[in-house]
């Protein structure tokens, strides 16, 4: 019984049990899906608030901070005559854009893309509904149902793929930058950053690459027809398919006339006018853009360009901390306006020398190294033109033809061995300063004796004698070895380094180690471990021109962002006095000798006066020749990329480049003479003694001093002229 009773109960416990878990079952249910409802509800009011706060709340897209920072066109200026800023280079990588303001672009060319693009743009808040439900409904064949706003958006986003989300991500965007920009705004980001075809981004550069007019000149045929590119930027290109371009530009100039911005007049007119593209033989570009023509996108920058470009990156880096490839981007992407110190008419006369072959004497005479491997080496050069303020006014980094641009630039970046140009450096005008010597004094030409050896020897192959004196011109005149020994050894190396680093700032010189240059075979004939670039040997002789100021070179003036409201660089030339003023004066009066009857005879500037020193390293493999006139400065190396004695013959091949360069570039410019230091004095000196001439000296030539430092009257030479006396000019 019990267990029957039992049994009974058990199966009506289980029966409870069952319509209890039934109704937790139930509840369990219930709760979940009122958990879902609510959660829905929640989410539905979140993404409402969402939306609503999105749309509303802060600029999502800031459209003046990517005017200012969007991938534009910098370009490159060089000053005309009359100081005005004028275009001489275009640099963008694959994207060309420059940014025009809205009231600069023609009302045809804003209708034509809005006719055609977005009818109800001034009337829509950033969407178009009608077209985007149509859009939904048909999949997307009635076309893309996007409003210029939402083009803008995809155009600043760089956001493309066709899915839900960024469909969504898109609306709310375009909502948004309508709650903070008005229309004008709108369409002007919008017409700066559409895509175009040929690289081309924003309206200015299209109308640029197919008409070579300017926006502002654009007709409404034209306008259209650019705004039809805007479906198919290939397909519609006007200059690849130009039937396909046409059809739908008839269609555009339609839609204008359809929603009344053109009159019958207007459309009639513009649809019979003959499209001139600027690959037809028809094709002249119009005034403006021959003044600011853009570059071939195919073009070879000159070495000044390539110059100014790594002088900018590298200043960018420097001032700013930018990574070197951050101040790549912002030079070749950053519409940056860099105001280049660029004479074009002295940089074009150097070129046409160094394109020239021809004109590289080694050259000249028909002959061709053959290297170790049987290749037929070229002789190599380059050259550095400044202005005696600093100005970096030409410079030209190789010989022959230039083939890609920001090539190896060896005026700028391959230091060689200076040979005797480093001498009035290193040795002359560092004594002149001290006061050791002046324009005469007189320099035992006799080899020193280093480690047990006399060294070194002339170029003659002799070492001197112990009796043989020469006067500091002489010595400078003809580039005598063993003076220059001498002076050096009585500066001291460590003097003489001092003045080439902190004064003259050459800065590829080896300070210390077993490679430094603080030596005597270094500092006296200019044999070092790298050398010197002709760079900064051109700002170091500057100095023998202007007065013994030291100016930093520099290639640019200024460089602002596109606006040409911020600086972000600039260069003002400030001076050092690197020398005195007399001791300047005194260099260059000497230096004037080397191209009268000296290393560079013949080779001065035709019709200027012209200072000038030549150089050649004693395993002749570096020519160089340093010098100026009263207009310029320049320093030219002559050598092979891999070094190689050179066969030039008597001439040295430096200075008659200096020569055929300088030449061409003074062309036309009137008579002008240096400004010498006013406290140099002119004086007939005794050429056997190098004091100041007496009544019974015989040799007899002008010298010039500092006029607290005139030399005593020589008292040596007696009634009868003396026999060995000599004329040093
Ligand atoms: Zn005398």
């Amino acid at each position: 019984m019990a267990t029957g009773t039992s049994a009974k109960s058990v199966s009506k416990n289980k029966k409870n049990k069952k319509r209890k878990e039934r109704g937790l079952l139930a509840n369990i249910l219930l709760s979940i899906l009122i958990v879902i409802l609510m959660t829905i509800v929640i989410v539905g009011i979140c993404m409402l608030g969402y939306v609503f706060s999105f749309v509303n709340g802060d600029i999502a897209i800031n459209l003046d901070s990517y005017k200012n920072s969007q991938s534009q066109t910098s370009i490159i200026y060089a000053m005309d005559d009359k100081n005005k800023p004028y275009e001489i280079a275009r640099l963008h990588g694959e994207e060309n854009r420059i940014w025009v303001d809205l009231d600069k672009i023609p009302k045809e060319v804003q209708n034509a893309f809005i006719c055609l693009e977005d009818k109800r743009f001034y009337n829509h808040s950033g969407v178009d509904w009608i077209r985007t439900v149509k859009a939904v409904l048909t999949l997307g064949k009635s076309g893309g149902g996007s409003t210029i706003t939402q083009q803008l958006i995809k155009n600043l986003t760089d956001e493309n793929q066709a899915t839900v989300s960024r469909k969504f991500n898109e609306i709310l965007y375009a909502l948004n930058l309508e709650k903070n920009y008005d229309k004008s705004e709108i369409v002007e980001a919008y017409l700066n950053t559409i895509p175009l075809g040929s690289g081309c981004y924003g309206v200015q550069t299209a109308a640029q690459k197919y008409f070579g007019k300017d926006v502002s000149e654009l007709n409404a045929a034209e306008a259209a027809s650019i705004a039809s590119i805007t479906k198919a930027p290939t397909y519609y290109n006007p200059l690849l398919n130009p039937e396909n371009n046409k059809k739908r530009q008839e269609t555009c100039l339609w839609n204008m006339w359809d929603q009344g911005k053109l009159s019958d007049e207007e459309y009639k007119s513009s649809l019979d006018y003959k499209l001139i593209l600027t690959n037809s033989s028809e094709y002249v570009p119009s005034e403006s853009v021959q003044n600011s023509a853009p570059k071939k996108d195919s073009e070879i920058y000159s070495y000044y360009v390539d110059f100014v470009i790594d002088q900018v990156i590298k200043d960018l880096v420097s001032t700013y901390g930018y990574t070197k490839n951050e101040a790549w981007k912002m030079v070749y992407y950053g519409g940056l306006k860099i105001y280049s110190c660029v004479d074009e008419k002295v940089q074009n006369a150097a070129e046409e020398v160094y394109v020239n072959r021809i004109n590289f004497p080694y050259e000249s005479e028909g002959r061709t190294e053959t290297g170790e491997n049987g290749t037929k080496k070229k002789i190599q050069s380059a050259v550095t033109i400044m202005n005696y303020e600093g100005q970096v006014v030409a410079i030209v980094g190789g010989a022959g033809e230039k083939k890609t641009n920001r090539s190896l630039n060896r005026a700028a970046d391959s230091p060689r061995s200076p040979g005797s140009s480093i001498k009035p450096l290193s040795a002359y005008a560092p004594a002149v300063e001290k006061g050791y010597i002046n324009y005469s004094s007189m320099i035992q030409d006799y080899a020193i004796v280093v480690g047990g050896q006399r060294w070194p020897q002339n170029f003659s192959g002799s070492k001197g004698s112990p009796g043989h004196y020469v006067t500091t011109q002489y010595a400078v005149c003809h580039s005598l070895n063993t003076t220059a020994a001498r002076v050096v050894q009585k500066l001291t190396p460590e003097v003489s380094m001092d003045f080439l680093i902190n004064k003259f700032h050459l800065s590829t010189l080896v300070t210390d180690g077993a490679y430094t240059d603080c030596n005597l075979s270094s500092l006296a004939v200019g044999g070092m471990t790298y050398g010197v670039t002709s760079l900064e040997m051109t700002a170091a002789y500057a100095t023998f021109g202007n007065g013994g100021k030291y100016y930093k070179p520099y290639s640019y003036t200024k460089v602002t962002d596109y606006q040409g409201k911020n600086v972000l660089l600039e260069n003002n030339a400030v001076p050092e006095q690197a020398i005195s003023p007399e001791t300047a004066t005194i260099m260059n009066r000497v230096m004037q000798t080397v191209v009268i009857s000296g290393t560079g005879a013949g080779n001065g500037c035709t019709g200027f006066t012209t200072y000038m020193k030549t150089g050649t390293t004693s395993d002749t493999k570096d020519k160089w020749a340093a010098g100026g006139t009263p207009y310029y400065c320049a320093a030219v190396w002559v050598g092979y990329d891999i070094q190689e004695h050179i066969n030039a013959g008597s001439h040295n091949p430096a200075a008659i480049v200096w020569q055929a360069v300088m030449d061409r570039v003074h062309k036309g410019l009137p008579k002008k003479d240096f400004d010498y230091a006013k406290t140099v004095v002119a004086r007939t000196y005794c050429t056997s003694s190098g004091l100041l001439a007496g009544a019974n000296c015989g040799g007899r030539a002008t010298g010039y001093y500092a006029s607290n430092k005139i030399p005593g009257t020589c008292t040596r030479c007696s009634a009868a002229p003396a026999a060995d006396s000599e004329s040093e000019d």
